[in-house]
């Protein structure tokens, strides 16, 4: 039987390391980004770029401001 507790360590050595090895789970709030901010052309308000409404270039705060600058 010395075969079969060779084969059982290996898999336990196999399975530790693979648990040791996994990566840390995708999270956004372990990743420490920081944001571009933008300022509003229309008022001035600073915001995240990723929240930002953009037209022609432009960075707005909502898209109420955006179609308002669009006139
Ligand atoms: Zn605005």
């Amino acid at each position: 039987m010395k075969l079969l507790f060779l084969v059982v360590s290996i898999l336990l050595i196999w399975w530790a390391l693979r648990l040791l090895r996994r990566p840390p789970l995708p999270g956004r709030k372990s990743e420490p980004r920081v944001e571009n901010m933008v300022a509003c052309h229309k008022c001035g308000l600073h915001i995240p770029e990723n929240e930002a409404v953009s037209r022609n270039g432009r960075f707005y705060c909502s898209e109420t401001h955006a179609r308002e600058e669009e006139r």
